[in-house]
């Protein structure tokens, strides 16, 4: 897998607002917030989507929801509730292909989670 901008944030060759970090993830927040509170979640490790995930990586994507909720306790936004979400290649809107939690708190999230009405044939 080709490097992306995250591992370049891992190895803090550009910079990011860390939130959290520790040898198997890193949190920092989205350059681009959708919410009050926007931040993402990833595995050090560099796993392009979640149809890359392995076996041996189950134990890193529990720990990276983990950390997203411990973050969110942290902000004290946990009680009122929050959206995680994960984007999987170019119908769930992926552009960085390097896994992470989108962690969206801060205000009553909206759904179904598109705009356009689902087309019948
Ligand atoms: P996705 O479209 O699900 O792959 O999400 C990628 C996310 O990464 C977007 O929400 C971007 O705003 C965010 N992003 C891209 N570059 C940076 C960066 N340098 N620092 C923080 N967030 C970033």
């Amino acid at each position: 897998m080709s490097d992306t901008i995250f591992t370049k944030i891992i190895a803090r060759e550009i910079p990011a607002d860390i939130l959290f970090e520790d040898e198997q993830c890193l949190a920092f927040s989205d350059i681009n917030p959708q919410a009050p509170v926007h931040f993402l979640v990833i595995p050090k490790k560099p796993i392009a989507t979640i149809n890359d995930i392995a076996e041996e990586d189950e134990a890193v994507v529990g720990h990276l929801h983990r950390i997203a909720a411990q973050i969110c306790a942290d902000k004290g936004v946990a009680e009122q509730g929050y959206r995680v979400v994960m984007n999987c290649n170019e119908y769930g809107g992926q552009t960085v292909y390097h896994i992470h939690l989108h962690v969206l708190a801060g205000k009553p999230m909206g759904w179904p989670p598109y705009q356009e009405k689902l087309k019948t044939a």
